[in-house]
C-alpha cells in the first residue's frame, strides 16, 4: 500500500426530508449567492424547499448554469458576487451546478486578472469563498470532494481544477430528489459513479487490500441498485443506496493508498469539449478500448474483477480479464448507453490525432497510474473506441 494523507471536511447531511435542515448550516450573517442549473428545481419542488429553508436569510440568486458548466455563464456569476459582496455560495444541482460553485469559489478570492488560467495553469486553491451544496443528481461525487471541471465553448475546452480549500463545507443529500430524474441521467449518473470506482480500482500493482474491498462493495451496490432505481426511482432504499455509492465512489476513501488512473476522465472530456456528449457516455466510450489497451499491465487487476464483481470463475487470467472488459460493456448497454464513438458522431474521424495534439500541446505526456500513456498511445486507444 502507498503512503497517504486522509482529510475529508465535507459534513453530509443524508436522508428523507433533509433540505429544511439547511438553515443550520449558513452562518446567520452571510450573504448568500443561491446557484442552479436550467431550471430543473423550479419544476420539482426542490427550488421551493431551500427558499422555505433560508426564508429568514439574506439570499440573491442566479440560475441558468448549463450541464457541463460553461465558463463565460459563470464569469456573470462572477460578477455578482463581486457587486453585491457575497461571502457564502449555495450550490442546488448536479455535478454541474456544485462544479461551476466550485470554480466561483475559487475564482471570488483569486488575486490574478484572468480567471481561466486557474485551469490553465494547475492552481491549487487553498481556501476558496466557503460554499454548501443540496445535490438533486447523484453522478459524481462532486458534492464530498474538491475537484471541478469547467467547459469552455468558446475555444472547446473542458478542463480540471480543485485544491484543498474547495470542499463543500456541508452537502445535503436527500435521495428523493431523484424521483424527478430523467431515465438518461440516471444512466449518466450509475454509469459515471461506476467509471470512478474503476480508475482509482483498476491500476497496478495491486497492494491496499481493503482498498479493493471498499471499491468493489460500490461496484456492486451499484450493480444490485441500477436496474431497480431505473424501473422506479421512487423506490426508496435503491435511491438512497444508489446516492450514496455515487458519494462514496469519489469522496477521497478509495484512492487511499493506491496508484489511480483517472486516464478514462481525461479523454472522455475531450469528447464532451469536442462533441458535447454527456460526460459519463464519454467515459463509457473510453473505458473499454483503454482496458483493451493497456490489458497486459492491467489484466490481473482485470481477472481479480471479473471473478469478484462478475463471478467470471472459468478460464485463465487472460480469458478472465477480457471477460470482465465484454462484462462492463454489457453493463453499460444494459443501461442503454452506448459504448463507440460513432453511436454518438459521425463526424469522429480525425478525433483521435486531434485529442493527442492537444494533450502533447498542454504537455500531458504521461497519463495514467504509472504517468506512461503517451499521447501517441491515447491516439490508438480513441481510434479503438471508433
Ligand atoms: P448535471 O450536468 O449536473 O445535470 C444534468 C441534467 O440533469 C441537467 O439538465 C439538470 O437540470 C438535470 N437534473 C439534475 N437534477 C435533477 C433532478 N433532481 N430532477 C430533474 N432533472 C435534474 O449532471 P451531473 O452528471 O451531475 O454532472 C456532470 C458534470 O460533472 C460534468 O461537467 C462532469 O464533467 C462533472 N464531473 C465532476 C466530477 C467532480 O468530481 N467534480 C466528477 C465527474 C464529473 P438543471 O440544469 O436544471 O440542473
Ligand atoms: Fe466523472
Amino acid at each position: 500500500m502507498n503512503n497517504f494523507d486522509f482529510k475529508n471536511p465535507t459534513k453530509i447531511i443524508f436522508g428523507k426530508d433533509t433540505i429544511e435542515k439547511l438553515e443550520n448550516e449558513i452562518p446567520k450573517d452571510a450573504k448568500v449567492l443561491l446557484l442552479y442549473g436550467g431550471g430543473s428545481i423550479k419544476k420539482n419542488g426542490i427550488y421551493d424547499q431551500v427558499k422555505t429553508a433560508l426564508s429568514k436569510r439574506n439570499v440573491i440568486e442566479f440560475g441558468g448554469i448549463p450541464a457541463n458548466p460553461e465558463y463565460a455563464t459563470l464569469l456573470e456569476a462572477l460578477q455578482i458576487i463581486k457587486d453585491e459582496n457575497i461571502t457564502y455560495l449555495l450550490a442546488v444541482g448536479g455535478g454541474s451546478v456544485i462544479d461551476g460553485t466550485k470554480f466561483l469559489s475559487a475564482a471570488a478570492v483569486y488575486e490574478g486578472e484572468i480567471p481561466w488560467d486557474i485551469l490553465t495553469k494547475n492552481i491549487k486553491t487553498e481556501h476558496g469563498m466557503p460554499f454548501g451544496t443540496v445535490l438533486t443528481l447523484p453522478a459524481t461525487g462532486s458534492e464530498m470532494n474538491s475537484g471541478a471541471v469547467i467547459t469552455r465553448a468558446e475555444t472547446k475546452e473542458k478542463l480540471a481544477m480543485g485544491g484543498s480549500g474547495l470542499f463543500p463545507e456541508f452537502s445535503i443529500l436527500d435521495p428523493q430528489v431523484i424521483t424527478s430524474i430523467p431515465q438518461r441521467q440516471l444512466a449518466n449518473g450509475i454509469t459515471d459513479a461506476f467509471t470512478h470506482v474503476l480508475e482509482q480500482y483498476m491500476t497496478y500493482p495491486i497492494g491496499a487490500l481493503l482498498q479493493d474491498r471498499f471499491a468493489e462493495s460500490i461496484l456492486q451496490t451499484l450493480i444490485e441498485v441500477a436496474p431497480k432505481v431505473l424501473k422506479d426511482p421512487t423506490d426508496y432504499k435503491a435511491a438512497s443506496n444508489f446516492m450514496w455509492s455515487c458519494t462514496m465512489a469519489l469522496n477521497g476513501l478509495i484512492q487511499k493508498g493506491v496508484p489511480t488512473d483517472w486516464a478514462v476522465h481525461a479523454i472522455g472530456h475531450e469528447l464532451t469539449a469536442l462533441f458535447g456528449i454527456d460526460h459519463a457516455r464519454t467515459l463509457a466510450v473510453i473505458a473499454p478500448s483503454h482496458y483493451k489497451f493497456n490489458f497486459e499491465a492491467k489484466k490481473e487487476k482485470l481477472a481479480q474483477y471479473g471473478e469478484r464483481i462478475w463471478n467470471i470463475t472459468e478460464g485463465s487470467t487472460d480469458d478472465k480479464a477480457y471477460a470482465a472488459i465484454e462484462k462492463t460493456i454489457a453493463f453499460f448497454h444494459d443501461l442503454g448507453i452506448d459504448t463507440k464513438l460513432s453511436d454518438y458522431t459521425k463526424d469522429y474521424e480525425g478525433t483521435a490525432e486531434e485529442i493527442a495534439k492537444r494533450f502533447t500541446n498542454r504537455g500531458w505526456t504521461g497519463l495514467g497510474e504509472h504517468q506512461n500513456l503517451s499521447p501517441d498511445k491515447v491516439e490508438k486507444i480513441v481510434k479503438m473506441a471508433y
